[in-house]
């Protein structure tokens, strides 16, 4: 479904990102896990073309993605980032129902996918659907941003760091819940982490990043038990028996 080939970006001479070619599949969660600058929002902003490769391509749906017109292909991609990047002036409702607006549906269709989504993230639409974002918790804004992403029910997904401003418990909450919902819902998600804690919860596969380059793509499960690479131990560090017992969890 995604589909990476030589991908590489360089800023002056720096490689951002350096020559991945990897694929991720259809209905499949996903987790970017590098440490800080090794290339996840690179990898991930690739796909709606917030970023552009300096030599090789990706392909959605076998398409390359260069040949999309961007704005077109952003609405049909869910996107969430850290903190949520909600619209402060507008309500919960219209930030929500933003893409469905765009793409022109009828109000009655909006609303629709506007309770649908709040519910699925666990927001009490009568609750929640007036209030501005200023209102709302930290982790109620990231439900809100990920109800947004969803809203028109695009077949993927992008995550980057969606739950990274928030307190461990709410964290662990939150990773076991979307883990649930995007596998119940059958998107492609590439969610962006810089702790493996949450990858192993969270995602069906595990691709670990260093440097811009793509080390390691498996299960979980292999990641944890089989890892590849010094960088890719490195990043399960001293936790993993942790690791491996979360891996026993949530298989
Ligand atoms: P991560 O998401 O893993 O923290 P990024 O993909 O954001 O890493 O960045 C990878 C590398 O590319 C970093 O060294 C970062 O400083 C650099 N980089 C990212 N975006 C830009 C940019 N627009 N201009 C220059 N360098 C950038």
């Amino acid at each position: 479904m995604i589909r990476y080939e030589n991908a590489t970006v360089s800023y002056s001479g720096h490689r951002a990102l350096a020559d991945v070619t990897a694929e991720f599949g259809t209905g499949i969660t996903t987790c970017l896990v590098g440490a800080s600058g090794s290339g996840k929002s690179t990898l991930l902003r690739l796909v709606n073309r917030l970023v552009e490769p300096t030599s090789g391509r990706v392909l959605l749906h076998g398409e390359d993605v260069a040949r999309r017109d961007p704005v077109a292909l952003r609405r049909g991609i869910g996107y969430s980032v850290q903190g949520g990047g909600l619209l402060p002036h507008l309500t919960v409702a219209d930030n929500v129902g933003i893409v469905p607006r765009l793409l022109g549906w009828t109000r009655e269709a909006r609303e629709e996918a506007v309770s649908r989504t709040l519910a699925l993230v666990r927001l009490d639409p009568a609750r929640y659907a007036r209030r501005h974002p200023s209102e709302l918790s930290g982790g109620e804004r990231q439900r809100a941003s990920i109800a947004r992403a969803l809203a028109a029910d695009p077949e993927v997904v992008l995550l980057d760091e969606p739950l990274g401003a928030l307190d461990a418990h709410l964290r662990e909450t939150l990773q076991e819940e979307l883990r649930e919902l995007f596998r119940r819902l059958r998107k492609t998600v590439l969610f962006v982490t810089h702790d493996m804690r949450v990858a192993v919860r969270a995602g069906e596969r595990i691709a670990v990043l260093d440097g811009g380059r793509l080390l390691q793509h498996g299960t979980p499960r292999e990641i944890v038990e089989a890892p590849a690479h010094d960088a890719v131990l490195a990043l399960l560090g001293r936790r993993r028996d942790e690791l491996a017992r979360a891996v026993e969890e949530s298989s």
